[in-house]
């Protein structure tokens, strides 16, 4: 079997609301789209969507490399060659992991669809019974984060994802206990501070006041680069620290365990080049001692089935928050989301089924690449 074909897609996926955290407000998400196309008359869908704050990638630079560098290489190889199609690309451009993971989507959906098999059947299998996800809230006033963290209680989610790391921390620690008061002592509350406390110091004042607070963890509390930071943070206090921003590629991972500075992983594909080394970081992590949750960069239903896939396939996987196709009032797939868990289909491939349609009506630009 060969990738013998590979149509791009540029599109913007419109959001129900604005999605606010500490970097960025998004009106909608770009996103890039493509599709791989086998000499035996396969189809198989990747995404990619670039996050100039983190990996630093950029929506029209992805669409470019991706038509003059990585689509180009891999025509006429197999996509069960995902070594070779890993090593192929890196031997071209370093880092772009979003780009990367595109390819890499695409091609574990080929594979599955030729053997007639779901992804996490080629990967490890059903390690998980139920793959649930948070209600996510943006950051807002103290009074309206409570309110919304309310609602999401009463529809049924299971836990609350609070955005946070605007302005003073202090700031922040009021929306966390605004929203604690609201929902009750038991209801699990995710903190994610996105970068936005300004030092190490700021960060231990902060979780101090939270250590009373039921605080399922504390996500990446300061800026990226400051792994030393991360672990002084994790020595001083008594919540548990995911690593975000810090972890995006194997090597930040083996600092993050040399210093241990983080006892939850948040990995995303569009930060570690997709399935195959998202499945890598998890059992790196898991001879650490660390857990792990798959996030994502608010994706459609391709790229949030291929994290569900790698979610359902890692026994110390044990979050997953791959909220996008719940944000967005338009949406090419059918990742079937029933409150509070997500059900993959168990059909091959990624196991979902992508609208032509809606997907040339939501495309700015396309190109095929023979
Ligand atoms: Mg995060």
């Amino acid at each position: 079997m060969k990738i013998t074909k590979a149509t791009l897609h540029a599109v913007r996926f419109p959001l129900n609301e604005p999605f606010i955290i500490s970097y960025a407000t998004y009106p909608d998400m770009p996103a890039l789209i493509i599709a791989l196309e086998t000499d035996t008359g396969l189809v198989g869908y990747g995404e990619a969507v670039p996050d100039e704050h983190v990996t630093g990638e950029y929506f029209t630079a992805a669409y470019e490399i991706l038509k003059e560098q990585f689509l180009p290489a891999i025509i006429g190889m197999s996509p069960f060659d995902i070594e070779a199609i890993h090593s192929k690309m890196n031997a071209l451009m370093s880092r772009n992991p979003a780009s990367k993971a595109a390819v890499d989507i695409a091609c574990y959906d080929l594979m599955g669809k030729a053997v007639g098999q779901p992804v996490y059947n080629l990967i490890g299998g059903q390690a998980t019974a139920h793959l649930d996800y948070p209600k996510v809230l943006s950051i807002e006033a103290p009074e309206i984060m409570a309110e919304k963290a309310k609602k999401a209680v009463e529809m049924g989610y299971a836990s609350l994802k609070l955005k946070v790391g605007k302005g003073q921390a202090q700031e922040d620690v009021d929306r966390i206990l605004a929203v604690r008061e609201a929902v009750g002592k038991d209801m699990p509350i995710r903190v994610d501070v996105n970068q936005g406390w300004k030092s190490p110091g700021i960060a231990v004042a902060a979780i101090k006041q939270l250590e009373g607070a039921n605080i399922t963890w504390i996500e990446q509390p300061i800026r990226m680069g400051d792994i030393r930071g991360l672990a002084e943070i994790r020595s001083k206090t008594a919540v548990p620290i995911m690593a975000d921003e810090s972890i995006q590629s194997m090597e930040d991972l083996l600092e993050i365990i040399r210093l241990e500075a983080a006892d939850v992983l948040n990995i995303k594909l569009m930060k570690c080049a997709g399935i195959f080394h998202a499945i890598q970081m998890a059992k790196a992590a898991e001879a650490a001692g660390m857990l792990c949750q798959i996030g994502s960069m608010v994706e459609s239903s391709v790229g949030s089935a291929a994290g569900y896939h790698v979610a359902m396939s890692r026994i110390n996987i044990e979050s997953t928050e791959l909220t996008g196709p719940l944000l967005f009032s338009e949406e090419i797939g059918d990742l079937k989301y029933e409150h509070p868990y997500v059900l993959l289909s168990g059909k091959p491939g990624l196991g979902i089924e992508v609208d032509q349609a809606q997907l040339d009506k939501l495309t700015e630009k396309s190109c095929v690449i023979k």
